[in-house]
């Protein structure tokens, strides 16, 4: 292996999870970020309970829930100011549902301060972020890829990841194409600014809908007395430093001493790359796809998507896996990326359905699936599965879709107060059975010692077994992303695990 086996373009949220994950897996990557220090925009706020099993599975859970904005409350108001939201009457309490998944959202997750904590934690793994050094020339040959950087550096690795964003250098040079309509919409301006919200008005809504006809917006919290204000501008005028200050005042609507930071123009833009592979490169995040806002997809997607290559090149670097299971990262995620872009798009096209958790005829009429099932129901269907099972019983239920068959996500259950299911994979191949399930554990461990696989074995009760479609001496293969990859109601037998495993590990 190289000292660097794989370089990463690009360090935003995507880039350093990418190299968190691969670190996590023992590959030490190199993260080359244009810019000269981490953004400090607070852009995406919405992270998904599926994007926090991922840091739970690396160990970063408390620190991510760290940086979640605790000092206003999980309501959302509508008002012409926000000295005039209603203040008086019962709030819904927020309700933390860890019934379907061992992580709950609990509330704003800035994404600057998400990166403040990915950052160190990509260091301790192993990574090295060089800030100030763009990507801006690759070139690959059958035993690796050569990443020229900005300052004339030429980089050697096994592989490359394009995580360089919506305007992706990698997928430039690549020559991949991309298919979608580019920006849609007005251009909104994101007002940062400091003001004692809280302490002035005694409780603050984490999201407020400004009415006020000289400043509508949405008002977003977003730390310790920080907040975004979010205004469309048809005309896309300059915004200077004056406006944003008359447009927050008047957005607050009382006289609350306001510090501005920055704004960030910013146009919603839906476009995919047409291939996530070529070579030895790969691309994720925004540099594969970019999705309209509402319904907060875009960074979960993103993290999912390394989430999903992770495993696989460090499957692949550690003599575990083929090369064709490299090729699973396109045939997966770019289906996702399709699929979430739709449901991105009905939602931009008509949001109602989407903030009303009641409107499940509406979203069923319109073709909206339910967030949760967006961000977590959604299943593969690829070269590296074994009859997967692609429909979903349910757009809206994710307990009912999150059923044991192949190609959807292993259903969580609690083993004890702080054990779920999905912890007993620790990040490798496992095969879980039914309480009579001994001798496929054993044929596990036989076949995966011959493959130099390290598999884990667990066998769980007869409820279990049923609630994911086997007999109590039925097994499932479940992939190192908690993906189910084979699901088998048969006798134990070594050479159909093998082929099974074959399957699962493109060999
Ligand atoms: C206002 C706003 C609100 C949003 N809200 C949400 C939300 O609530 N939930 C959600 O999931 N998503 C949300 N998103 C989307 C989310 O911010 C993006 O999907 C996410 O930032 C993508 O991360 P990324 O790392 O792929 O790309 P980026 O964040 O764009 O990072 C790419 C990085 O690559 C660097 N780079 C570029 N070119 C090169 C090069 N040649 N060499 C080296 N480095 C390079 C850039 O400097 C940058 O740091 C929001 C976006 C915006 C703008």
């Amino acid at each position: 292996m190289n000292d660097h086996p794989v370089v990463i373009a690009g360090g935003g949220t995507v880039g350093l999870a990418t190299a968190l994950f691969l670190g996590h897996h023992g590959v030490p990557s190199l993260v080359l970020e244009r810019r000269a220090e981490p953004s400090n925009h607070p852009r995406a706020l919405g992270i998904s309970p599926r994007s926090l099993e991922f840091f739970r599975e690396v160990g970063i859970s408390e620190d991510v829930d760290a940086v979640a904005v605790r000092s206003t409350e999980l309501w959302r108001a509508t008002a012409r100011t926000v000295a005039e939201i209603d203040r008086s009457g019962d709030r819904p309490r927020p309700r933390f549902d860890r019934t379907t998944s061992p992580e709950a959202t609990r509330g704003h997750y800035p994404q600057d301060l998400l990166d403040s904590v990915l950052l160190p934690a990509v260091r301790e793994r192993g990574a090295t972020v060089e800030f100030g050094t763009a990507v801006t020339g690759v070139e690959q040959d059958g035993t690796g890829v050569s990443v020229t950087a900005s300052d004339g550096r030429v980089f050697r690795a096994d592989y490359l990841v394009g995580a360089d964003g919506a305007r992706s250098a990698v997928r430039d040079v690549l020559g991949v194409s991309t298919t979608g309509p580019g920006e849609i919409g007005d251009t909104t301006v994101n007002i940062l600014f400091y003001a004692d919200l809280v302490g002035h008005f005694g409780s603050m809504p984490v999201m407020a809908q400004i009415d006020h006809p000289d400043a509508p917006g949405i008002l977003l919290s977003v730390g310790e007395g920080r907040w975004v204000l979010h205004v469309v501008s048809p005309t896309n005028e300059n915004f200077s430093d004056e406006r944003c200050a008359h447009l927050v005042r008047t957005a607050i609507g009382a006289d609350v001493p306001v510090e501005l930071v920055s704004a960030l123009p910013w146009r919603a833009n839906v476009r995919m790359a047409d291939e996530f592979r070529s070579g030895r490169a790969f691309l994720v995040g925004d540099a594969a796809r970019t999705i309209s806002p509402l319904g907060a997809f875009g960074l979960n997607t993103g993290l999912a998507d390394a989430h999903n290559l992770a495993w696989k090149l460090a499957a692949v670097l550690h003599g575990q896996a083929g090369d064709r299971l490299l090729d699973s990262y396109h045939e997966e995620r770019h289906a996702v990326a399709e699929f979430v872009t739709r449901q991105a798009l009905l939602r931009w096209e008509n949001p109602e359905p989407h903030w009303n958790p009641s409107a499940v005829a509406e979203r069923a009429a319109a073709g909206m699936w339910g967030t949760t099932m967006v961000t977590m129901g959604y299943r593969y269907d690829s070269s590296a599965l074994i009859d997967p099972v692609p429909e979903v019983p349910s757009t809206e239920d994710v307990a009912a879709s999150l059923d044991g068959a192949p190609g959807s996500r292993l259903p969580h259950q609690w083993l004890s107060p702080d054990t779920s299911t999905l912890d007993l994979l620790e990040s490798r191949f496992a095969v879980l059975t039914g309480p009579d399930g001994d001798p496929w554990r054993e044929a596990a461990q036989r076949v995966a010692a011959s493959r130099g696989l390290d598999v884990r074995t667990a066998r769980l009760d007869s409820d279990w077994a049923s609630s994911v479609g086997l007999t109590d001496g039925g097994a499932l293969l479940v992939r190192p992303d908690g993906f189910i990859a084979w699901r088998t109601n048969q006798d134990a037998d070594d050479a159909v695990l093998d082929k099974v495993l074959a399957t699962a590990t493109g060999r």
